[in-house]
C-alpha cells in the first residue's frame, strides 16, 4: 500500500508518511547539491574556527571555499596521528573541533599495525542515525509488504578498550549499536529485527551469534529480509549454522537454551521465547542434516525476498558463496560508509552487485575529490605547497576516476580516506559512484586489510625461522582463499635450500605460518583470535622453477620481460591453477596468533 500525503517523490510512491519524508529528503539534498556543500563547510568551519589545526592555516575565520581550498593542506591519517596522539592522552584543548571529543572510533584501516583512531564528536551520531533511516524508505520503492514481517539481521559487538586518557576506543558500529539511537530506537513496523537487543549486545561472539541463530529459526516464517553488514559475515553465520545445527534443534525441541549461553540478558529475554516446538525442530534437522546446502537459506527462511549486505569492493568475492546458499536472491547494497565519516546510500539497491552506484549525501560532510589515473597506480603525489586541484561534489564528471577526499563536523579536514570512486551518473544534481577500490590493499577476507608492505614484513620476519637450515624465500606470491569458511590466506613459496640434507620440517614451516600471523596488523589478528572470520594462514611450497614458470605465462600473454615483476597476489585462475599444481607441501598455524583488544607498543 502506498500513501498519498501530498510528498511525492520522484524516486517512487512512498509507502508511508515517514517513508515520504525520507525520500522527500532525499531529493533535497540530491536536488541542491552544491548549495548544501557549501552551507555544510561553512558550518564545520564557524563551528570549528577556534580550533588549533585551522587556526595553523591562518583562515581568519573565512568560511568559504576558496580560502579554505588555498589554506588548509589535504593530509593523510599519518600527518595527522601525533595531533590524535595527544587527544588520546589526555589534550581536552580543542584541537579538532571545538565540541568535545566524545570516543575514538578504531577504523578496520591500520596505522603500523594498529587500528586507526578516529576522533569523533556526539552529535555525529545523529547524522549517522539519520542516514540509517533513509534506507528502508529507499528499499520499501522496491520491496513491498517489508511490515509485515521481520528482519534476521546478524550483527555483533566488538572489543573496546581505553586510551591513556580515558575516552572509549572501539569500532563505529559498536559504538552505534551501544548508542540509545539504536537501544531505544522507536518502533518501526518496517524496521523489525528477529535478534534482540540483549543478543547483539552481548560481547561474546559465540553467545551472541547463537541467540541470534536460535531466533531466527524460532520465527523462520516471519523473516522477510536477512542480512549482515559484510557479506563475508552472512557466509559466516550459514557455516554457524552448520557447525551448530544439532544443539540449536535441541534447544528448540525442548525449549530449554544450550548451557553454553551464560549471559543472564539473553536467557531472561530467551526465556520468555523458547517454548518446546518438536515440529520445528524435526523441519531444520530434515534440512540440515544432509551434504547438500545449496539454497539453504530459503529453504528455511522461504520468504526471505533480499539478503542485506555489501557485496561491493572487496567483498565481491562472497557473491558465488551466497548466491549458492540462497538461490541468487538479490544483493542489495545498502550504504557506503567509514568510520570517519558515513557517505551516502544506494538509490538503486535491486540492481546487479556489478552495477551498484552510491549517491552521495551531500549532508554529511564536505566532499572533494582528487582526481585518480587509473592507469598510474602510484597514488597522486601532493605538495603542501601547491595544493592540488581537487574537484568539488557537484563537479566531478562522469567516468572518471577519483579518490575520496572529507571534512568532518569532528573535525578531519581534507583527509584522504583511500578509497577509489568511479562517477557512474547523477540523481539530480548529486553523483552517483562506483566503489572501485581501497588503495594499497592486497589481502582482504573480513575486515581485514594487508598491504604489500605487510605482507613483505611478515615473509621477513618468518623468513628468520628458515636461517638455520640455510634456507631462503626466494619467491612468493598470496591468495585470499574464500572458498573455505572462515576463508583464509594462501602465501606461495618458492624455496632456496643450500643444505638439502637439512631443509625445514613441517613442524618448522608450519611455525613460519603462525610467525607470519603474529607479524600481520591487529585487524588481521583479531579476525584470527575474537571475531573467528579468518582462518589458519596457510603456506603453499611450490617446487623450484614454479615463479619462472609463472613469469613465461605472463610473458606470454604480452608482459614485457623488462618489466615484469611477480604479482604479490594473483586470483585469475590460470595462474592459481599452475601454483596449485606444482605445490609440493601445504602447512597451516598450528595455533592462533596473539591478539588483544590493548595496542600494541
Ligand atoms: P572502516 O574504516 O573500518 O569503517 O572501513 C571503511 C571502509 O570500508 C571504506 O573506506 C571502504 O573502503 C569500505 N567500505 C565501506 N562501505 C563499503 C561499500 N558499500 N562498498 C565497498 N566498500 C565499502
Amino acid at each position: 500500500m502506498t500513501v498519498d500525503s501530498g510528498l511525492t517523490s520522484p524516486l517512487g510512491p512512498p509507502a508511508c508518511e515517514k517513508d515520504a519524508k525520507a525520500l522527500q529528503f532525499i531529493e533535497e539534498m540530491t536536488r541542491n547539491c552544491n548549495t548544501v556543500q557549501e552551507r555544510v563547510l561553512g558550518e564545520i568551519l564557524s563551528q570549528n574556527a577556534e580550533t588549533e589545526y585551522l587556526g595553523r592555516f591562518g583562515l581568519g575565520g573565512a568560511t568559504d571555499r576558496d580560502s579554505y581550498k588555498s589554506k588548509v593542506p589535504v593530509v593523510t591519517y599519518e600527518d595527522l596521528q601525533p595531533d590524535i596522539q595527544r587527544v588520546a592522552n589526555g589534550d581536552r584543548s580543542p584541537i579538532f573541533s571545538s565540541h568535545p571529543i566524545s570516543e575514538f572510533l578504531t577504523s578496520s584501516g591500520t596505522s603500523a599495525g594498529e587500528r586507526k583512531l578516529m576522533p569523533t564528536i556526539h552529535e555525529e551520531l545523529d547524522r549517522r542515525t539519520k542516514l540509517y533511516s533513509l534506507l528502508m524508505p529507499v528499499m520499501n520503492l522496491y520491496v513491498p509488504g517489508l511490515d509485515k514481517g521481520k528482519g534476521l539481521y546478524f550483527l555483533f559487538v566488538k572489543a573496546e578498550t581505553k586510551t591513556p586518557s580515558g575516552l572509549v576506543a572501539r569500532p563505529v558500529l559498536t559504538s552505534y549499536y551501544k548508542s540509545k539511537h539504536f537501544k531505544t530506537r522507536p518502533y518501526d513496523p518496517y524496521n523489525v529485527y528477529t535478534s534482540p537487543n540483549e543478543a547483539i549486545l552481548c560481547a561474546d561472539s559465540f553467545q551472541s551469534m547463537y541467540t541470534q541463530m536460535l531466533c531466527g529459526l524460532l520465527m523462520r516464517e516471519e523473516v522477510l529480509r536477512m542480512g549482515a553488514v559484510f557479506a563475508s559475515g552472512l557466509v559466516r553465520s550459514i557455516k554457524f549454522l552448520q557447525l551448530n545445527w544439532r544443539q540449536l534443534v535441541d534447544d528448540i525441541a525442548v525449549g530449554t537454551l544450550n548451557p553454553r549461553i551464560t549471559d543472564a540478558g539473553i536467557k531472561e529475554c530467551m526465556g520468555k521465547i523458547l517454548k518446546p516446538n518438536p515440529e520445528l525442530a524435526e523441519f531444520i534437522t530434515k534440512e540440515c542434516e544432509g551434504e547438500n546446502w545449496e539454497g539453504i537459506i530459503t529453504r528455511i527462511w522461504p520468504n526471505t525476498k533480499y539478503l542485506d549486505v555489501i557485496v561491493t569492493g572487496a567483498m565481491a568475492q562472497y557473491i558465488p558463496t551466497l548466491d549458492y546458499f540462497s538461490g541468487g536472491l538479490p544483493l542489495p547494497c545498502t550504504m557506503y560508509a567509514s568510520s570517519e565519516c558515513y557517505f551516502g546510500l544506494n538509490l538503486n539497491p535491486m540492481s546487479k552487485p556489478s552495477d551498484v552506484s552510491y549517491t552521495i549525501m551531500p549532508n554529511m560532510a564536505y566532499f572533494e575529490f582528487l582526481p585518480h589515473d587509473p592507469s598510474s597506480p602510484a597514488p597522486a603525489a601532493l605538495s603542501r605547497h601547491s595544493p592540488p586541484p581537487l574537484v568539488d561534489l557537484a563537479n566531478v564528471e562522469l567516468g572518471k576516476e577519483y579518490e575520496l577526499v572529507i571534512s568532518t563536523y569532528s573535525g578531519l579536514c581534507r583527509y584522504r580516506v583511500g578509497d577509489i570512486l568511479r562517477v557512474t551518473g547523477f540523481h539530480n544534481s548529486a553523483p552517483q559512484f562506483k566503489f572501485i577500490r581501497r588503495k594499497n590493499v592486497l589481502l582482504s577476507i573480513d575486515s581485514d586489510k594487508t598491504d604489500e608492505a605487510e605482507l613483505q614484513k611478515a615473509i621477513d620476519n618468518a623468513s628468520i625461522l628458515l636461517t638455520e637450515f640455510n634456507t631462503s624465500v626466494v619467491e612468493y606470491t598470496s591468495y585470499g582463499d574464500t572458498k573455505t569458511i572462515p576463508g583464509h590466506y594462501v602465501i606461495y613459496w618458492e624455496l632456496m635450500s643450500k643444505d638439502p640434507g637439512n631443509s625445514p620440517s613441517h613442524d618448522v614451516l608450519d611455525r613460519c605460518c603462525l610467525s607470519m600471523e603474529e607479524s600481520l596488523n591487529s585487524v588481521y589478528r583479531q579476525g584470527r583470535v575474537a571475531d573467528n572470520s579468518i582462518g589458519p594462514l596457510e603456506i603453499r611450497v611450490v617446487k623450484n622453477g614454479t615463479f619462472e614458470e609463472l613469469m613465461d605465462y605472463a610473458i606470454s600473454r604480452g608482459a614485457s620481460i623488462n618489466q615484469y615483476k611477480v604479482p604479490r597476489c594473483v586470483s585469475f585462475s590460470p595462474i592459481m591453477e599452475l601454483l596449485d599444481s606444482r605445490v609440493v607441501s601445504a602447512h597451516f598455524s598450528p595455533c592462533a596468533p596473539q591478539w588483544t583488544p590493548e595496542r600494541r607498543g
